[in-house]
């Protein structure tokens, strides 16, 4: 090695352990690390948002919160977090609204492919059609004869344009060929407390939100959106929508952990790390299963993976969104 070359070394380590020591220095210890969850506060991508951040504090060895950023079908949220500082201590945790809001809202203001870094995908979530406890039908059959005879008057509750109680809504009104009026909240939570109300009449929702309502017999619910009825106690009864007539129905819920664009590439590995080891830890699989959720144990675990995952999906929802005809500005 000539003289040059050795003066090199020197700083060739120091560059070295320049790049080592953001990994290893992320996240600094008693520094927060936030997952931001585009829907209110008790509804279910919160749920899943409590758990995951529980399940990912040991791995990350510092404190993990959830700030709910409501509103808009969950872009203000997800708006909030492609515009964050990219250093791993901001991260969105959405659903399949990242594959529905291209198509479904004309005008979201960041890039669902170009402004995130794909972190892993969390879990699968099936969704339940409930009613209003008040409403007269005890099976999907009656159901269909009450739509029926209240065309025109039929309210069902979302989360907003965009959400995934928004895109199973959209699809039953197509397959039972009938318009029903969509009242948006800032996430299902509200919603559900309007239905149990009786101040909306239907609602198409996740299982980590309906799950205990069904159980505790405060909503009706007629079926799965599954192609599979579920095995979980509260809810292996339900039909599936399959079953009980429209063909082809079927609507899965996922969730997936994004880092706004150009988070370092050490930092998302370690975050990634980290959500392999949460998505391994036992009590975090329980409360999910208890939910009706099944976590990912596929190779969607992968932020590779995710990336593709949901550019499929975004190819697979757009087409059916564009034949349903509803877009929002
Ligand atoms: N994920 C929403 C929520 O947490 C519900 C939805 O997308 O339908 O409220």
């Amino acid at each position: 090695m000539n003289n040059f070359a050795k003066s090199l070394v020197p700083l060739a380590v120091l560059a070295t352990v320049a790049l080592g020591a953001q990994a290893a220095d992320f996240p600094i210890k008693d520094k927060v690390v936030t997952i931001v969850v585009p829907f209110v506060a008790g509804g279910p991508t919160d749920r899943v948002a409590r758990d995951l951040a529980e399940a990912l504090r040991k791995p990350l060895g510092t404190t993990v919160v959830v700030d709910n950023a409501a509103g808009a079908g969950g872009s203000i949220g997800a708006n909030k977090v492609a515009k964050a500082n990219a250093d791993g201590y901001t991260l969105l945790l959405h659903h399949v609204g990242m594959a529905t809001m291209p198509t479904l809202v004309r005008n979201i203001p960041f890039k669902v492919e170009s402004d995130f870094e794909y972190l892993g995908m969390v879990n699968d979530v099936p969704m339940t059609l409930i009613a209003k406890p008040m409403l007269p039908a005890a099976n999907f059959k009656e159901l269909t004869g009450w739509i029926a005879q209240n065309k025109g008057k039929i309210n069902l509750g979302n989360a907003g344009i965009g959400s995934a109680s928004h895109l199973c809504g959209l699809l039953f009104q197509t397959a039972v060929k009938t318009d029903m009026t969509a009242v948006p909240y800032k996430g299902t939570a509200p919603a559900m407390t309007d239905l149990i109300g009786g101040q909306i009449d239907l609602m198409c929702d996740q299982t980590t939100n309906t799950t205990s309502q069904i159980e505790a017999k405060k909503v009706k619910a007629f079926a799965v959106t599954t192609p599979k009825r579920l095995t979980t106690a509260a809810l292996k009864d339900l039909p599936t929508l399959q079953e009980v007539g429209l063909k082809d129905f079927e609507v899965t819920i996922w969730h997936g952990l994004y880092a706004p664009k150009g988070t370092p590439a050490d930092v998302q590995k370690r975050l990634n790390d980290a959500l392999k080891v949460a998505l391994k830890d036992p009590d975090f699989i329980k409360k999910q299963e208890g939910l009706g959720a099944v976590v990912v144990t596929d190779k969607r675990i992968e932020a590779a993976e995710h990336k593709k995952f949901v550019a499929a999906e975004i190819a697979k929802w757009s087409p059916i969104i564009k034949a349903a005809g509803v877009y929002a500005d």
